[in-house]
């Protein structure tokens, strides 16, 4: 097919445009020089043949992934003037493949929420209704794809935040195994649990994205050096024979009624093509949360002490140097990294180590081994992604523990390291997406790339 002349410079000026004027759903936070001019550069390569595997993609980059130059926010005002001096090495790699970064999108100050209601710099808008919350925390990202702004975006996920934003604006959204894609250049939330992933409309641009940014880094001692597919070959494939597990603990109490019933209507839909239904459970998945909430607020509480106003961003100087730590710090976070940062000192402190950190541990292990024991019996499993459809604006933000309780199906297959991917199965009856989340085993990117890529095609014909 012959390349349209400037239609990616046209379209990627466009979308510059608009977000400079009027900021749609507040999905951005940054906009990048020369849009327009590397746009040019690619487009020339399209022309002659030569561009990379992204040739011809815009690329939206959630503000917690280094961009040189660029600030780097992570929806907090501790870094609000913070640019960082490198790239990361997703961000290296969509560059050499020819994807056209445009901008840094908004999220829950330091991706820890569920809503980006927690960014310094104000909410994002769900593009389905703009009443109601994208999800987070990287929901500047998910509204950015949803939106028709851009055709693909890097999220990160440490308990859910790829995929929950997926299923609340109605795209897929993929968190690949630990280990899968380097982290360098990612802010640290949550070291063990944090992933980078992607976001987009469609499976086979996700399949692309990911394809990309996979692989062993140097600069990364977590990233892993099992070979990197392409994730682009397993698509079309038909799914006859697969077994798909169907975990009871996820089909319970507090699920919305009407993702429960697209849920079922989908089990159905794997059993009429072919797959075999296989009912499992993973026993150890009502403790998920509270493990997630003490591993994640352990590892945060230590991986932020280094913003003390000396090394990063905002530094309030006058007093003396225990001042400048505490005054940077009470001006510099909101409540919510506040409140993670006091949690995670709280359960590491001494006395009670063993009885928090030290109990998640274990727990976290026997939560890993409910997976490695139901992968020996089933290819995939399939689940809802979210117990209910986005909520309002303002819905949940006085009530941490609601919010927290919206990650209830994703906290498992963070906390064991698996990859996960969320793709739209549709809307409920107020127009609301609904999401399904389908985990793969360790490194089974593929199966489930296929899976999400044949309900793509062939679910709403049914
Ligand atoms: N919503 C979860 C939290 O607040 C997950 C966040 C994430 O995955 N970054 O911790």
């Amino acid at each position: 097919m012959p390349v349209k002349l400037d239609s990616l410079t046209k379209r990627a000026e466009s979308v510059v445009e608009r977000v400079n004027q009027d900021n749609p759903y507040h999905a951005f936070l940054s906009v990048l020089p020369d849009v327009g001019d590397r746009a040019l550069q690619i487009e020339s390569k399209m022309q002659s043949q030569t561009s990379g595997s992204l040739g011809g993609l815009i690329v939206a980059v959630k503000d917690n992934i280094s961009v040189r130059g660029i600030p780097t926010t992570c929806g907090s005002a501790i870094l609000e003037n913070y640019i960082p001096p490198y790239d990361a090495t997703v961000v290296k790699k969509i560059v050499s493949a020819d994807g056209l970064i445009i901008g840094k999108t908004n999220m829950d100050e330091f991706a820890m929420g569920s809503s980006t209601e927690h960014s310094a710099f104000g909410t994002v808008r769900n593009p389905v209704d703009e009443t109601r919350v994208p999800g987070g925390s990287s929901g500047g990202s998910a509204a950015a794809v949803a939106g028709g702004l851009v055709d693909v975006a890097l999220g990160s996920d440490t308990g859910g935040s790829i995929r929950q934003p997926a299923a609340f604006c109605g795209i897929a959204g993929i968190k690949p195994t630990y280990g899968r894609v380097s982290r360098y250049g990612l802010v640290a939330f949550a070291s063990s649990l944090d992933q980078i992933g992607v976001f987009s409309k469609n499976i086979e641009n996700a399949a692309k994205l990911l394809t990309v940014i996979s692989g062993v880094d140097p600069d990364d001692s977590t990233s892993s050096n099992t070979p990197v597919p392409d994730y682009s070959a397993v698509l079309g494939k038909e799914i006859g024979g697969l077994r798909v597990g169907i975990p009871k603990e996820y089909l319970s109490e507090g699920l919305n009624d009407e993702i429960h019933r697209q849920i079922e209507k989908c089990i159905d839909f794997f059993r009429k093509s072919g797959a075999e239904i296989v009912p499992v459970s993973l026993p150890h998945t009502s403790y998920a949360i509270a493990t997630y909430y003490i591993i994640a607020t352990a590892e945060a509480s230590s991986n932020l002490a280094r913003y003390d106003g000396i090394r990063y961003g905002l530094s309030k100087r006058g007093g003396d140097l225990e001042s400048v730590y505490r005054e940077t710090r009470a001006e510099g976070f909101g409540d919510e990294v506040t409140r993670r940062i006091v949690l995670g000192t709280y359960v590491l402190s001494a006395g009670y180590y063993d009885a928090y950190y030290d109990k998640a541990q274990r727990v976290r292990r026997l939560i890993k081994e409910d997976f490695v024991k139901v992968f020996q019996q089933v290819d995939i499993l399939f689940t809802p992604t979210t117990p209910t459809t986005a909520f309002p604006i303002g819905g949940k933000i006085e009530d941490p523990l609601a919010m927290y309780l919206s990650d209830v199906y994703t906290v498992p297959a963070s906390l064991a390291g698996v990859p996960a991917i969320s793709v739209p199965l549709g809307n409920a009856s107020d127009n609301l997406p609904i999401g399904g989340q389908i985990i793969g085993n360790y490194f089974d990117e593929e199966t489930i790339l296929q899976v999400g890529h044949y309900i793509e095609r062939n679910f709403s014909l049914i």
